[in-house]
């Protein structure tokens, strides 16, 4: 193999009115600075790309952390949170265990079981929220049943005055009013008072009779459910209709002396069962 010999001559003037310079550069020379000028424009390339790469990297990695942070935030907001669902579920519990005791309901909601425990990584496990919130739920809705059973219960049973008056004649024996002597059960109690004066229903319920009635005069009668009926007599004139349902305290009459009476009083009876009680014990001393 023949040696290259073969050179660039290359001509240049350093100034205008110096003389031309020339010199020889051999081919190999010239070879390898060209080859020296492409590796390293290889290697700039090559690193610009790196760089863009690192930067990229870098640019990502802080949106990353950026997101992560506020992600922690919304972890902590919602573990407060939480915390503050179980403290509140705990004080409707202790509500709901009062309640529960009053109305005899048997309690089926177990707070303690369901809350206050962690996940599996010790983060809040909102299931246990969920579950206690079902059992407090369907036990409320027992309770409610029980009160609404128990509402109308009371709403139904007889309490208080017909009309305010003097008690002239209790339950029980007495001496015949009319005179001729012996004695006589008196199925009520005779409540005096002006002519006139509003009686009301002592309970809710639906009237069965309201008419005259022999010793009774004008007659109403109301029954409340539950085997328990009340009567009021002697009246002078009657403001309700049979059929028609009342409520506890609305004047269904006026007193008067209609009937097997001696003077203005509204006759009240009790019955259970159709059987005269005394209507004091459904009178409470407070109303
Ligand atoms: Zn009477």
């Amino acid at each position: 193999m023949k040696e290259d010999k073969r050179f660039y001559t290359f001509v240049f003037a350093p100034t205008a009115s110096s003389p031309l310079r020339k010199f020889n550069v051999p081919h190999k020379v010239l070879q390898a600075i060209l080859g020296f000028a492409i590796v390293g424009m290889l290697t700039v390339v090559y690193g610009a790309y790196r760089l863009t790469q690192h930067a990229y990297v870098v640019a990502k990695l802080n949106i990353l952390e950026h997101k992560n942070r506020e992600l922690r935030e919304k972890n902590q907001e919602a573990e407060s949170k939480y915390d503050q669902l179980q403290n509140r579920l705990a004080a409707l519990d202790t509500t709901q265990r009062k309640l529960a005791e009053v109305s005899g309901v048997s309690r089926t909601a177990d707070v303690s079981k369901d809350i206050g425990r962690g996940g599996p990584d010790g983060e809040a496990d909102i299931s246990g929220i969920e579950q206690t919130t079902a059992a407090l739920e369907s036990e409320l809705r027992n309770i409610k049943d029980v009160f609404d059973r128990n509402q109308v219960k009371l709403s139904s049973t007889p309490n208080g005055w017909p009309v305010r008056g003097y008690i002239t004649d209790g339950f029980g024996n007495r001496r015949n009013p009319f005179g001729g002597g012996g004695y006589e059960s008196h199925a009520g109690l005779d409540i005096a008072t002006n002519h006139g004066t509003a009686i009301e229903a002592t309970a809710d319920g639906l009237v069965i009779f309201a008419g005259a009635h022999g010793g009774y005069g004008n007659i109403v009668v109301i029954d409340h459910g539950y085997g328990v009926t009340t009567r009021y007599g002697h009246m002078s004139k009657i403001d309700v209709q049979v059929g028609q349902h009342v409520t506890r305290g609305k004047m269904i009459g006026a007193v008067g002396s209609t009937g097997r009476s001696t003077a203005p009083h509204c006759h009240y009876e009790v019955r259970l069962h159709d059987r005269p009680v005394n209507p004091l014990n459904y009178i409470s001393i407070n109303k």
